[in-house]
């Protein structure tokens, strides 16, 4: 193979419509050829789009021309000619020109990949398209996919930092168990023996701790990880969220915020998109479960139409709802679990029923809804420590489960601003943004729904000293 090929002058497809008559040099892999003989065509593919090249029969480029199989990676120098007006390719993004290939150098050669690249992988099954997800992701829905959610990630960043001084902090993966209602993963330590970190299952506690030290407005492209098996709407493992957290606010100043926030991104990034209604609707819970006997309502008119955008805020909901027996608070020895979170503020007037009659508390709890999808939610915090206590107590919390909580409740005894956030996913907003079914055509590395990855074969055994020196004995028997 060619090593210490010089690059410079490198052009790329979207900037060749206007280089008619120069001498450039392109690189980038045969996305489909077309070998008449003496007149050899490809589709170079790189990271903007196509081109057209041309193989002319005598040029030193043509004696390789026929060596050529898809996905094979070259270097071609040549010259940019106009296309005649028939022969305009609109639907690509040099389709007024092409490359005639005056030299060429393989830089590499490719096995034939197992599935076609020059088409969607709707189709493939997921085992496939997941060992081989370096090749899926060459194809050009899946690289726009993966192109647009960094847009939008971008977009987010860029909005919330210049716009409205909001800071990103990095809060820690090797963390303690954050009870948001779900099973955490695990990782052993090797320092403290029998003792475990637990993945985030969001950053909650420690943005609440970010107010506590007076940053005021803060927020994360944050990793969260919570040991579910897979739903539709969310990868199995792990997801990103838009972790946001404000401090002197009431909860209407969250939900504007971020009703700017992405309507200004939907106009943006996706002009052809239509927000239904704005200012978005904003639903009771009791209103809404009475209406449409669900908290998370589809509100588009054509529930086919993906490019329709109906947002809506669901508001006042319960502050409890009674324990089920899979519920993760159940065994807690006591009736009754937050609906949201246990962070979660009563609203004002309703704090006297904490007394009395807590299930009909309503809370400062919002969710984000579109589509029919919840794709975030959020809510004012608790910042008075003994109203903390008490919904400690209604759950049913033993002096020692009290105590994991220690914490947070010591430094909400050093001058705690009131607080609020929300947390929207990001994946799901991706999924219905880019019109996909299944969230895992928007992550570049997903794993499967029973929770591998058949790529790097994860999870797998590890060695016996590895092992040893977690300090863990796995009872679990070898199958070879
Ligand atoms: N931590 C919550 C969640 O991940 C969101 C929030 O209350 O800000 O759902």
């Amino acid at each position: 193979m060619n090593q210490g090929v010089n690059m410079q002058n490198r052009v790329l497809s979207s900037e060749i419509n206007k280089l008619v008559g120069k001498t450039v040099t392109m690189c980038g892999w045969v996305h489909s050829r077309r070998d008449h003989g003496k007149l050899v065509f490809i589709d170079l593919r790189d990271r903007k789009g196509l081109t057209q090249v041309v193989f002319i029969p005598c040029s030193n480029a043509h004696k390789l021309a026929h060596e050529l199989r898809t996905e094979y990676v070259l270097k071609i120098e040549g010259v940019i000619n106009k296309r005649p007006e028939k022969m305009i390719n609109n639907k690509i993004i040099s389709g007024k020109v092409e490359l005639e290939a005056k030299e060429m150098v393989i830089l590499n050669t490719s096995d034939t990949p197992p599935f076609e690249i020059n088409k969607d992988t709707v189709n493939v099954d997921e085992e496939t398209r997941l060992k081989y997800r370096y090749l899926d992701l060459r194809t050009e829905r899946m690289a726009n996919n993966i192109r647009m959610r960094h847009k939008v990630i971008q977009f987010i960043r860029e909005y919330l930092t210049n716009k409205e001084d909001f800071i990103e902090i990095q809060t820690p993966i090797l963390s303690k168990s954050t009870p948001e209602g779900a099973r955490d993963y695990l990782v052993p330590s090797r320092m403290h023996a029998g003792k475990f970190f637990a993945l985030p299952q969001s950053p909650q506690q420690y943005k609440q701790l970010l107010m506590v030290a007076g940053f005021e407005k803060y927020f994360q492209i944050a990793p969260c990880f919570r040991d579910e098996d897979a739903r539709g709407d969310r990868s199995p493992g792990e997801f990103y969220q838009l972790d946001l957290e404000m401090s002197f606010v009431e909860q209407n100043d969250i939900l504007e915020l971020i009703e700017k926030l992405y309507t200004s991104l939907v106009k943006t990034l996706f002009p052809n998109h239509k927000i239904t209604t704005s200012p978005w609707p904003r639903l009771k819970y009791d209103d809404a479960m009475k209406k449409y006997n669900c908290d998370k309502p589809d509100l588009r008119k054509d529930k086919n139409d993906k490019k329709e955008l109906a947002f809506c805020w669901i508001i006042d909901f319960p502050l409890f709802q009674k324990q089920t027996k899979d519920d993760f608070f159940h065994g807690a020895g006591n009736k009754m679990a937050p609906s949201h979170h246990m962070f979660t503020a009563p609203k004002k007037e309703d704090v006297k029923l904490l007394d009395t009659d807590p299930l009909k508390a309503r809370s400062y709890q919002h969710d984000l809804v579109l589509n029919g999808v919840e794709i975030g939610g959020g809510s004012i915090r608790i910042h008075d420590p003994k109203i903390q206590e008490k919904v400690f107590d209604l759950i049913g919390f033993t002096p020692k489960q009290k105590a994991q909580f220690a914490h947070l409740l010591k430094a909400f005894e050093f001058g705690v601003p009131p607080h609020g956030g929300i947390a929207p996913g990001l994946d799901r907003f991706i999924r219905l943004l880019q019109g996909e079914d299944a969230i895992k055509e928007i992550i570049a590395f997903p794993l499967t729904g029973d929770v591998r990855d058949p790529l790097m074969d994860s999870p797998t055994e590890v060695s016996q000293k590895q092992l040893d020196e977690v300090h863990i004995e796995v009872k679990f028997k070898k199958t070879k």
